[in-house]
């Protein structure tokens, strides 16, 4: 992302009802939330595309200017209409109704017949599949077709190709040209919100979740009120997470409202990342970027955990001992790794009791349970692991020097706080389920779950119906993330809202 300034008037809300009264409905909502319209007309059912009056109706009392389309199917269009028919329709349209018109750049010659505005044109390439290597040659081509604005929308497999999107979007500054650019798909999600940033002319969004008209977009509520689109420049600082997968991840909300409360001009962005090698080359050493952005850091998630210390300069000591990293703060020119999962995990423990010569549990043996093990020995806690393969978990037991017995036994124990590091439980993999039978808690004391989502998993569930005390994994969600914003901003994290935006994203998944 380079050169430009913020841009103001960028959402544009993409409109995909089946029916003319719905389309104008929801033109209606979006007033209040987009700043353009796209009027998707191929997705409309109830439509005469040979009468201009059907047209006239449905946009005579637009608020917001409009964009009309009626996409060939070849290009994602939802229904067939002869090209003579929608694309007399769209240049007329938008000669006396609308106020642009968007046609595919493979249709320019016959739309061209037509004497279109071209003031009022939007030339488009669309591209489902992949980020063609010849781009450029691409905007080559299409810009060549005189119009107002050129569009190219391309399909997005790994983070990677958003930086041809970027790489194009300075071409066409540097050009004075209007461009609108994008890639589809998650791993093209940057390039969805800081485009206007970066000098695209807008970016298209749906009008809810389940209304979309592409792969990979967001809802203007979301650009609007969680990214802050229209405050995003060139001088944002940019952080994100990192994993795959990310699109569900809590954190952004987290984090970008606690940015927006304490008026810091940051954003925090999920970025679906396969291969972190190329990442950290082509997206975060300033040696080898191909990207101008102020990144000040990431969190990192499943399953880059270890894989990130290969490409940190330091690591901070609690980072090293657990062998996982889930900060990465840049710090001049400096990338240093910390793990702020082992306080995280404390923390809302230590809210209930002291953990001095407490006898704790841990099931699992993956990343999560060597954070938690190696905060509770940092504390004095006596550990012991329980686990499902006694002989996979052996190379933990002995790097933390703890017991390791098997997960049927833990009934059976002296355990006072058991701590479940495993995903049983969690939505999507195994919601109904989970790790200990019920009689398990008859003699503990406090249950936790790492699971956030749900917020009371049936392991929670159990354990409180037998008279345990339970702390819920999104408690040390906001926990670790508290500390990621300090260790980002240098600022105390506004706990408190970080909180409502964890269990208003988790309130609104449950629905
Ligand atoms: P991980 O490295 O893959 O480890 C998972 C562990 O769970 C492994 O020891 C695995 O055993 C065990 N396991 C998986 N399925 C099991 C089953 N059916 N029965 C018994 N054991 C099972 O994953 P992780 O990074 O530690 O994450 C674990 C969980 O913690 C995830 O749900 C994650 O979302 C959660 N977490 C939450 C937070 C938070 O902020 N609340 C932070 C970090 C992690 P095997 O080795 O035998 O496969």
């Amino acid at each position: 992302m380079c050169s430009r300034s913020m841009k103001n008037k960028c959402i544009c809300a993409v409109i995909t009802e089946e029916t003319s009264e719905a389309a104008r409905n929801a033109m209606d909502r979006a007033s209040s939330e987009a700043d353009l319209i796209e009027l998707r007309l191929d997705y409309l059912r109830d439509f005469d595309f040979a009468n201009s009056e059907n047209l006239r109706a449905l946009i005579r009392d637009k608020s917001l200017p409009v964009i009309i389309t009626c996409r060939a199917v070849s290009e994602g269009g939802k229904q067939h209409v002869e090209d003579d028919v929608r694309l007399r329709l769209l240049v007329e349209g938008a000669r006396q109704l609308a106020d642009y018109c968007d046609i595919e750049a493979a249709h320019y010659a016959q739309a061209a017949k037509l004497l279109p505005d071209l003031s009022r044109l939007i030339v488009s390439y669309h591209n489902f599949v992949e980020t063609p290597a010849d781009i450029d040659a691409i905007y080559d081509r299409i810009t060549q077709y005189a119009a107002a604005i050129h569009k190219i929308a391309v399909r997005a497999n790994s983070v990677s190709d958003s930086l041809s999107i970027f790489r194009l979007l300075d071409r066409a500054q540097t050009e004075g040209r209007k461009l609108i650019a994008l890639s589809m798909q998650e791993p093209g999600l940057i390039t969805r919100v800081l485009g206007p940033a970066a000098g695209s002319f807008l970016t298209y969004a749906s009008i809810g979740q389940g209304r979309e008209s592409a792969p990979g977009q967001l809802t203007c509520e979301q650009l609007r009120n969680i990214y802050h689109v229209h405050r995003i420049s060139r001088e944002t600082t940019i952080t994100g997470i990192i994993g795959q997968p990310v699109a569900h991840s809590a954190s952004p909300v987290m984090h970008n409202r606690a940015f927006a409360a304490a008026g810091l001009d940051y954003v925090y962005l999920p970025i679906e990342v396969n291969d972190v090698e190329e990442f950290f080359t082509r997206f975060v050493k300033t040696s080898s970027r191909e990207i101008e952005w102020r990144m000040r850091g990431f969190s990192v998630t499943i399953p880059h955990k270890i894989a990130v210390t290969r490409f940190l300069d330091e690591i901070d000591a609690t980072a090293a001992s657990v062998g996982a990293v889930n900060t990465v703060v840049i710090s001049d020119d400096k990338l240093i790794g910390y793990n702020t999962d082992v306080e995280g995990a404390m923390k809302p423990l230590e809210r209930l009791c002291a953990l001095e010569g407490v006898s704790c549990g841990v099931i699992g043996a993956g990343g999560a349970a060597r954070a938690v093990a190696h905060g509770l020995i940092a504390r004095n806690a006596r550990v012991s692991l329980f686990v499902r393969d006694m002989m996979k978990a052996s190379a933990m037991a002995s790097a933390f020097s703890i017991p390791v017995f098997p997960i049927e036994s833990l009934g059976a124990s002296d355990i006072q706080i058991v701590i479940n590091t495993t995903p049983v439980g969690m939505k999507g993999y195994s919601e109904d389920s989970s790790p200990v039978s019920r009689e398990a808690f008859r003699n503990l004391q406090i249950a936790y779950d790492l699971v956030y989502n749900p917020i009371e998993t049936r392991f929670l569930k159990e354990a409180r119906e037998e008279g345990c005390q339970i702390i819920s994994g999104i408690e040390m969600l906001i926990a670790q993330a508290a500390l990621q914003f300090e260790l980002w901003t240098g600022r105390r994290p506004p706990v408190d809202l970080m909180r409502a935006a964890a269990f208003e994203k988790l309130a609104a998944e449950a629905m």
